[in-house]
């Protein structure tokens, strides 16, 4: 089953918006925001929330905010707000003039927070963090009140304003919300809403040295915004309580409504910030944008499609239920998508000389080759077939094993649009008998790659012309993990103990058709039996093209599914 762009699938999220539209709840209007915070590259993960948020402003012609939820100066940059604007962007996807930071609303959040206060429903608590979290109790033990509790609004006013004017050290006082401490849901036990950071901020320098927590800003910038459905990962359901309270107790007139899904897990990788930024940090990749990583730049350096990516998240739904999706499933996405996008062309990976014993020397024809049998519109181009060519070294057996269709000593093929060729010799190197050399002989009546007397062969090969075909660097990825579930069942093993050795390996001496001469950052292609392959977009010299390997062709997707069911 495929599904369009435009008609996004059904699921609980969705029917729940349409309903509030249908009974009128928020005049009928749906606005949804996406609140990354700057503290990393976007993940494929974060790419189904982005396509069920922008979706569902898309469908019920409302609209949908970006925000940066940038309240932790201490991990946050400016390197990664532009990554993500450009991320998004790349997707597809449009805030218009929408785009908000939480730090615009530092100074309100203070005046609530003052409100909360002068209303008695917060206070400054001293304990310190290790007395903090004694006195918070456990899932089994109610907690302790603080001695702080009991402090009177005008002390609570002259602390807070204290901490805001920098008379105090971090970590020496927090604001807390007054709730219950008895409470089962350890996230109503009188919550931390400031606290003192004395760090300069990516946005607002040094003005400010308390910072609001998650918890507390959230709920309030949704509210601002007059967000009508804040939706969010299923992580945050125990925080939703807490939510509705600091929106209920300053009784604000717009109370969004907060929905949970499952986040993405993918197999065979991480995606989790933190985790990512280890790799980054440890040097264990090449950067946030090293095509084997799951972040939106990795994945479109390595040359998926924007299209593939949401119609990936189209594909595995939003459910309340965790699961891991199979990554073969991305890669199908990407097949199905490049197959009918990408030009077909010639390049030999491990190239193998291959003389045409027969052909005369400086003969040179141009054989017209088909751009992509999906879709004849793309039209033919010229290939040039000479004497000496290059073959994929894999494509010969000295000694071919049963169904080995190939090349072989007395074995006849077809190169790919040109003709039907048979080995005669093998000329191998002296000192260590590695084949270096085959000889061939062509059969002229098969130009084009068929035979008029209907002599079959069961073997049809790429090629290049040996001295018009470009030489070219190819970067072939596999899997970043060899185990499916990096993080252990609990998240909790040490991922980076099961990295793959062999995800990348780097092929220095390609050889690629002409055609390909010129070819752009970025453009895509399926080489012939190989793959689909793209132009790399960062390391881009005059001397030669860079591939990155997307995918292989091969794709195993029907199968798992059928398994699955
Ligand atoms: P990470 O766990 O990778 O650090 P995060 O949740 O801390 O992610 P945010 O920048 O806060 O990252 O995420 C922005 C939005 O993207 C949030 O609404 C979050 O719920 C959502 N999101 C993050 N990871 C996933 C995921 N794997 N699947 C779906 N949505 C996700
Ligand atoms: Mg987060």
């Amino acid at each position: 089953m495929t599904t369009t762009d435009s008609t996004p699938s059904p699921n609980f999220i969705r029917n729940i918006v349409a309903e509030d539209v249908r009974v009128n709840k928020n005049e009928g209007r749906v606005h949804t925001r996406f609140p990354p915070e700057p503290n990393g590259y976007l993940h494929i993960g974060h790419a189904k929330s982005i396509c069920l948020n922008f979706g569902l402003a898309a469908e019920f012609k409302g609209l949908c905010n970006l925000r940066f939820d940038d309240t932790n100066p201490t991990k946050e940059e400016v390197e990664y707000v532009e990554a993500i604007l450009s991320d998004l962007r790349w997707l597809g996807f449009d805030w218009g003039d929408r785009l908000f930071y939480t730090s615009d609303y530092f100074e309100q959040l203070c005046e609530y927070a003052v409100r909360l206060i002068k209303d008695g429903k917060a206070y400054v608590c001293s304990l310190s963090a290790e007395e903090t979290r004694e006195y918070r109790g456990t899932l089994t033990k109610p907690g302790k009140d603080s001695p702080y509790r009991t402090r009177s609004v005008e002390e609570n006013l002259d602390l807070f304003q204290g901490m805001r004017s920098g008379e105090f050290e971090d970590g020496s006082h927090v604001l807390r919300a007054k709730i219950d401490m008895a409470s089962p849901n350890l996230n109503m036990r009188d919550p931390t809403i400031y606290r003192i950071r004395k760090v300069a901020h990516h946005r607002t320098d040094d003005k400010w040295c308390i910072y609001p927590m998650y918890d507390f800003s959230h709920c309030l910038s949704d509210s601002i915004e007059r967000i009508t459905h804040s939706i969010c990962t299923l992580e945050f359901e125990d925080n939703r309580p807490l939510y509705d309270w600091v929106l209920d107790e300053l009784n604000l007139d717009c109370h969004p409504q907060q929905i949970e899904f499952a986040r993405l897990n993918l197999s065979y990788t991480v995606l989790s910030k933190r985790k990512l930024l280890g790799l980054v940090e440890e040097g264990l990749v090449n950067g946030w944008e090293d095509p084997r990583m799951p972040t939106i730049s990795g994945i479109r350096r390595r040359g998926y499609t924007p299209e593939s990516i949401r119609n990936f998240c189209d594909r595995i739904g939003v459910a309340k239920r965790d699961s891991v999706v199979d990554m073969a499933l991305l890669e199908h996405c990407v097949r199905e998508d490049l197959n009918k996008r990408t030009p077909r062309v010639m390049g030999v990976l491990r190239p193998l000389r291959v003389v045409i014993d027969n052909y005369p020397e400086d003969q040179v024809e141009e054989l017209e080759a088909i751009n992509s049998p999906e879709d004849p519109g793309m039209g033919t181009r010229k290939v040039p077939f000479s004497r000496v060519l290059y073959v994929e070294r894999d494509d010969f057996r000295e000694d071919p094993p049963k169904k080995f269709f190939r090349l072989g000593p007395g074995r006849e093929v077809r190169l790919r649009y040109a003709y039907y060729v048979t080995c005669v010799s093998v000329v191998k190197d002296e000192q260590t008998g590695e084949v270096i050399e085959l000889h061939c002989t062509y059969d002229p009546e098969t130009r084009g790659g068929w035979s008029e007397d209907g002599r079959k062969v069961r073997g049809t090969l790429h090629w290049v012309s040996a001295s018009h075909s470009l030489e070219a660097e190819v970067r072939l990825y596999d899997r970043l993990f060899e185990k499916a579930n990096p993080g252990g069942e609990k998240g909790r093993a040490d991922f980076k103990t099961s990295l793959n050795p062999n995800s990348l390996e780097t092929l220095t001496s390609c050889r690629i058709e002409p055609s390909l001469a010129g070819a752009a950052p970025g453009s895509r292609y399926q080489f012939e039996r190989l793959g689909y392959f793209c132009v790399d977009s960062v390391d881009v010299s005059d001397e030669r093209l860079v591939f990155n390997r997307t995918v292989t062709l091969r794709d195993s997707w029907a199968k798992i599914e059928k398994q699955q069911k």
